[in-house]
């Protein structure tokens, strides 16, 4: 008995120092990966700006506000979206995602619905970077979810230039959608926009202004009404299309014109006034600058 006591102690030795070893290494190499993840990761920030009229699923100004659609219903389908761009944006290495919520008020997707992951840029801003608000250098990508055509755009969704009463807003001859213009935002800041979700004809009309963009059709018109993809169809679209775009980030190129910009604007009401500007016959303005956030401040007074 007391031998075996002996051999018991001895064993029981034996395997404290064995595991007292282990332990030692295994820390090492704790350490050493602590070590790795702590080197900062190299920064990718994305910046994402979500309208509603694209989104799958809506056909009527109901669904995209007010009471007599199906806003509650499509503001939640909006953060569903805005994630799947997150997701999309994460797996493809970005440290930092922003979602610019860019329809209406700017107060459409519910704080709690969004990825935690990202931060929220929530409400209307009196810049003019509207919905590109909060986009700097620091980004290395721009992706547009349920984005729409511009105004009198044929065989398009809710096709609108910011709001009812702009019939059309160009900058040096070129006519700008709600996309070409916050590309222009984009490319002001050397940021190209990689991606692109909204109905057929939004998509059609920014690749024929920015050439090459990823991006998914997530509908298309069919008369009044809409041919489209599930939400849940979409967002998968528009997760493994966002990945795709970020990591060929490098392939897409800003969107610029060459100052100065002239900016001529055609509204249906007009009358309002912005310093600089000019008014050229019934419902057209007219204003040059250099500085093209000064243009947006033109357009944005006087749309
Ligand atoms: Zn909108």
């Amino acid at each position: 008995m007391f031998g075996l006591s002996i051999t018991g102690r001895t064993l029981r030795f034996s395997t404290l120092a064995l595991l007292a070893t282990l332990w030692t290494a295994l820390s090492a190499d704790s350490a050493l990966a602590q070590t790795a993840s702590r080197k900062p990761a190299t920064p990718l920030k994305v910046f994402i700006s979500v309208d509603m009229e694209g989104l799958a699923g809506v056909v009527t100004s109901g669904d995209v506000g007010g009471t007599n659609g199906d806003y509650q219903y499509f503001r939640k389908r909006a953060a569903e979206e805005a994630n799947a761009a997150i997701a999309g944006a994460l797996r493809a290495g970005a440290t930092e995602v922003v979602v610019r919520d860019s329809h209406g008020a700017k107060q459409n997707i519910l704080p709690t619905d969004l990825d935690r992951r990202a931060r929220l840029l929530r409400g209307t801003s009196t810049g003019p970077k509207n919905m590109m608000e909060g986009l700097d250098s620091s980004f290395a990508a721009v992706v547009f979810i349920g984005y729409h055509a511009s105004a009198g755009t044929p065989n398009a969704i809710l096709a609108h230039t910011s709001n009812g009463n702009v019939v059309d807003f160009a900058i040096n001859g070129v006519s700008l959608p709600e996309g070409g213009y916050n590309a222009l935002v984009a490319g002001l800041y050397n940021v190209p926009v990689v991606f692109v979700s909204g109905d057929r004809a939004a998509l059609d009309q920014l690749r024929g202004l920015l050439g090459t963009v990823d991006g998914v059709a997530v509908k298309q018109e069919i008369g009044t009404a809409i041919l489209g993809m599930s939400p849940a169809e979409a967002q998968d679209a528009i997760r493994l299309g966002v990945e795709r775009a970020v990591r060929a980030r490098a392939q897409y190129r800003p969107y610029r014109l060459a100052p100065p910009f002239n900016m001529v604007l055609k509204v249906k009401r007009d009358g309002k006034t912005f310093e600089g500007a000019v008014s050229a016959g019934a419902g057209e303005y007219r204003y040059t600058n250099t500085d093209l956030l000064k243009v947006l401040e033109a357009f944005n007074a006087l749309k």
